[in-house]
């Protein structure tokens, strides 16, 4: 069915197989296409050249647009389009090559007209890839006329979806809480790589069928425990890549079973009576989400309305600055999934793992650039194709899937504030000083993962659900949550929840599961004695955790946290670290738009000093590189940055960047006598001697005091020569996340080599053993603050292979200290020893078998 809009493109307008040289001659040849088909002016091919110069007309996926300036529409005779076939490509931009240039000479309407039949060809891979190689002008000119033509084809793959590849196996889901994000994330992870290769693989449920690499397509088909599927995959080596992707699909199911056991157990509180008050008071009954109790001062989070403007602008323009707002918020995910991996766990931090998975979503993509072309501004658009899609979600009948349109709401507010930062929403990281209930119509996970425990003591939302991703982390950041309150609150206090303000105090029952708007003075009081009462039972609790880390023979290890901000200390200590072993101070870089200042950078060492109160404080220089990449910095693209210009070797061609922040330390250092200083990523004791003379000048411009200098020993090369840079350094501190993926040859990211990715593999503990030996001939300690000192197996060995302190995420104080305390010293030698002697990971991991 052919287009009705008025547009010329012939067969004689397209030419195939050509090849120019450079981008300006491609543009010169379909000029001349055009002024052939008497569409346009000679000068148009200038203007077009012209234009060029002020914006980029390269679309994506090897289309180039290019198309005169608007001050010389009046060179247009007739609206028209020329293709130019380049089956080589040409170079458009930098690494950009087109292959097919796509002429435009279009007065009004019809530029949009055709950008929409270019952006949904752009989505059909298999049909661009044949109208890059073809022989047939036809088949361009029925795609680029025809709107069914390219819309048909786009939805190919799902007329006949109802039947499956020849290559297949069937899997009863056997998750509990069905197909959702987290395990979909790590399907469409594992398929991606095939998909990459050019094979199909498919999911079939009864009649719906999805892409196995589209995270959102899995979560559509709102798989449920006991449903049927069947994985089918075609192409060259589709047998190889279903018996991966069932390997994936098996292995995931022992932790969801256990995920499930955890979070019921969790709320398993609800029966366990909770507060009885003293006087009259009328409860509001929800859901609890979260246990423990708290009151305060309520902190009402108004949803804001956000007006999204609907601005046109130039369509590439728009797709431009979408894009960058994607990519910007790609990285911002990135940063806070390293935030959270650090502060909360591996676990938690997979929910914006899947975010991300989620902004990367090919449907999301189509339906903004299709509002987009159809001449909408690129928020507006981008909001819509959120809400398009969230309301999908929102209606799926499994409630675990329903529940992801708050994360897809989440991210889609995250990209909006990177379009237009007007359109922030309203925040809770900058919380007045006071213990407060925050009280919103819902969290997003976002909100709910910045908060800050020592001030936020409790929350109530009048949406939302125990198995949210909210939840999840209000538990494990200790904070009592209450939800689905429905509108229960607001009509007790009226009708306008925003009166909700600061005027009231909230109590807070998470084990009821129960919320007690402005109690009396009487039930005040007695709220306070039970959780004076509770707070002593967890007391007890938590004094296993306050114990040293002393084996049952008296040998002693220091535990120490691995924290970024000084209002992480309160939550470090109460869970049982004794200093800070490894402060990240990248976080300070990547959390926020720019870099911060000497001052700021120093009023942040000081405070976290001064809190942590004469207790040891061991920070790291800047590491920025490898998997920590901060947009602002604009540091050039390396194809292999884990190998590139990271830590320490950065610091060294970065005098902008490390001067302020030595300069900062060393203030700091003035005031505070706990400070140490530790440079990442060390290969050599050239480098070691090059920084020690930086901090030298530094403190002796500054008269400060001399502090400890330390380094970590995160690559092969440092562990081997171990004994030469420690005649030069005050302490190691162990990395293993990075030496383990140096030893292994295995990228720490690589989601499919996750599981060979292991710290305990006897090559990682052998270098780590010879770093401790080449320490001991200069007396120096070492220490470890990489992720295997946090496993408690593994603090064992490295305790029995001479390391004298661990810093770890917080939360994993308790069960390392527990272990240690369990056993005497002459065993964890010998356990270290056995590690050493074995050949494979798999070998040491048994260990743990015969440690209970
Ligand atoms: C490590 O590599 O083990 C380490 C502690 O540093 P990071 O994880 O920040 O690279
Ligand atoms: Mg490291």
């Amino acid at each position: 069915m052919a287009s009705s809009t008025k547009l010329i493109l012939t067969e004689s307008s397209i030419k195939l197989n050509a090849a120019p040289k450079s981008k300006s001659e491609a543009i010169e040849q379909v000029g001349e296409i055009l002024v052939a088909a008497n569409a346009v002016e000679p000068n148009f091919g200038a203007s077009m050249l012209q234009r060029e110069s002020v914006s980029n007309t390269y679309l994506g996926s090897g289309i180039a647009i290019p198309h005169g300036m608007v001050e010389d529409k009046s060179s247009i005779k007739e609206d028209a389009i020329a293709v130019l076939q380049v089956p080589e490509g040409v170079e458009w931009n930098d690494g950009e090559k087109a292959t097919l240039v796509v002429g435009i000479a279009a007065k009004g309407d019809n530029h949009i007209t055709i950008l929409r039949r270019l952006t949904r060809l752009m989505q059909n891979k298999e049909l661009l890839t044949q109208l890059q190689t073809t022989n047939d002008p036809s088949l361009i000119l029925k795609a680029l006329l025809d709107d069914d033509a390219s819309a048909n084809a786009h939805n190919a793959g799902n007329t006949d979806a109802a039947t499956d590849f020849a290559e297949k196996f069937e899997w009863t889901v056997d998750y509990p809480s069905g197909l959702h994000a987290r395990p979909a994330t790590a399907w469409s992870d594992a398929a991606k790589a095939w998909v990459e290769q050019g094979i199909k693989i498919q999911v079939r449920h009864q009649q719906e069928v999805a892409d196995a690499s589209n995270m959102v397509g899995l979560l559509q088909l709102g798989l449920r425990e006991g449903d049927q599927v069947v994985i089918s995959a075609e192409g060259d080596k589709a047998q190889d890549a279903l018996m991966q992707l069932k390997q994936v699909i098996t292995s995931l199911s022992k932790g969801e079973i256990e995920a499930a056991k955890k979070a019921a157990e969790a709320l398993m509180n609800v029966k366990h009576g909770g507060w009885k008050p003293a006087a009259e008071i009328t409860p509001i009954a929800g859901v609890t989400a979260s246990p423990g109790f708290a009151m305060g001062q309520v902190y009402y989070l108004e949803s804001k309305v956000l007006e999204i403007p609907d601005q046109p602008e130039p369509l590439i323009s728009a797709s431009d600055r979408l894009s960058r707002a994607l990519e910007k918020t790609q990285l911002q995910l990135k940063s806070v999934v390293d935030d959270i991996t650090r502060r909360l766990g591996a676990k938690d931090a997979e929910i914006f793992k899947a975010q991300s998975a989620l902004l990367a979503d090919e449907e999301l993509m189509t339906l903004a650039s299709q509002q987009m072309v159809a001449g909408h501004g690129v928020a507006w658009a981008w909001h819509e194709a959120v809400e398009v899609k969230a309301n999908q979600l929102a209606s799926n009948g499994n409630p675990l899937i329903a529940a992801r349109a708050i994360d897809l709401r989440d991210i889609g507010q995250r990209v909006l504030a990177n379009i237009d930062s007007s359109l922030k929403k309203n925040s809770l990281t900058d919380l007045p000083a006071g213990e407060f209930i925050v009280v919103a119509e819902d969290l997003t996970p976002s909100d709910t993962a910045g908060l800050d425990p020592n001030k936020v003591k409790g929350i109530a939302t009048f949406a939302g659900g125990p198995t949210s991703h909210t939840a999840i982390l209000a538990r494990t950041l200790g904070i009592p949550a209450v939800v689905a309150l429905g509108d229960k609150m607001g009509d007790k206090l009226g009708s306008t929840l925003a009166d909700l303000g600061q005027k009231h105090t909230l109590v807070v029952d998470g084990d009821a599961g129960r919320v007690y708007l402005d109690p009396s003075e009487e039930n005040l009081a007695s709220a306070k004695e039970w959780a004076a009462q509770l707070a002593e039972k967890r007391l007890e609790a938590e004094k296993g955790r306050q114990l040293p880390a002393t084996t049952t023979d008296d040998v002693n290890i220091i535990i120490g946290a691995n924290i970024n901000r000084p209002d992480q200390v309160k939550l470090a200590l109460s869970e049982g670290a004794e200093c800070v072993g490894l402060m990240r101070t990248e976080f300070l870089f990547l959390e926020r738009g720019d870099t911060p200042t000497e001052d700021e950078q120093y009023a942040t060492y000081l405070e976290m000093g001064q809190k942590l109160e004469g207790r040891e404080l061991i920070i790291r220089t800047l590491d920025i590189g490898g998997d920590k990449q901060v947009a602002h910095l604009k540091l050039p693209h390396e194809e292999n940055p884990f190998l590139g210009v990271r830590g320490s070797r950065l610091l060294l061609r970065r005098l902008d960047l490390m001067l302020p922040q030595l300069r900062a330390l060393y203030r700091a250092a003035k005031e505070v006598s706990n400070i140490k200083i530790m440079f990442p990523m060390i290969t050599s004791v050239s480098e070691v001697l090059t920084l020690k003379q930086y901090c030298e000048d530094v403190r002796s411009s500054l008269d400060a005091p001399e502090i400890p200098i330390g380094i970590m020993i995160e690559v092969p090369a440092a562990a081997v020569l171990a004994d030469k840079l420690a005649e030069h350094v005050a302490f190691f501190s162990i990395g293993t996340n990075d030496l383990t993926q140096y030893t292994l040859a295995t990228d720490r990211q690589n989601p499919v080599l996750a599981a060979e990715a292991k710290s305990l593999h006897p090559a990682v503990l052998r270098l780590i053993d010879l770093t401790v030996k080449g320490a001991q001939k200069h007396q120096r300690p070492v220490g470890v603050c990489g992720g295997l000192a946090g496993d408690p197996l593994g603090a064992q060995i490295l305790m029995g292979l001479g390391v004298s302190e661990l810093s770890m995420t917080p939360r994993d104080v308790a069960a390392v200290k527990a272990g240690i305390r369990k056993k005497s010293f002459a065993d964890i030698k010998a356990l270290a020893e056995k590690a050493l002697s074995f050949e494979s990971a798999d070998e040491v991991e048994a260990l743990q078998g015969g440690d209970e």
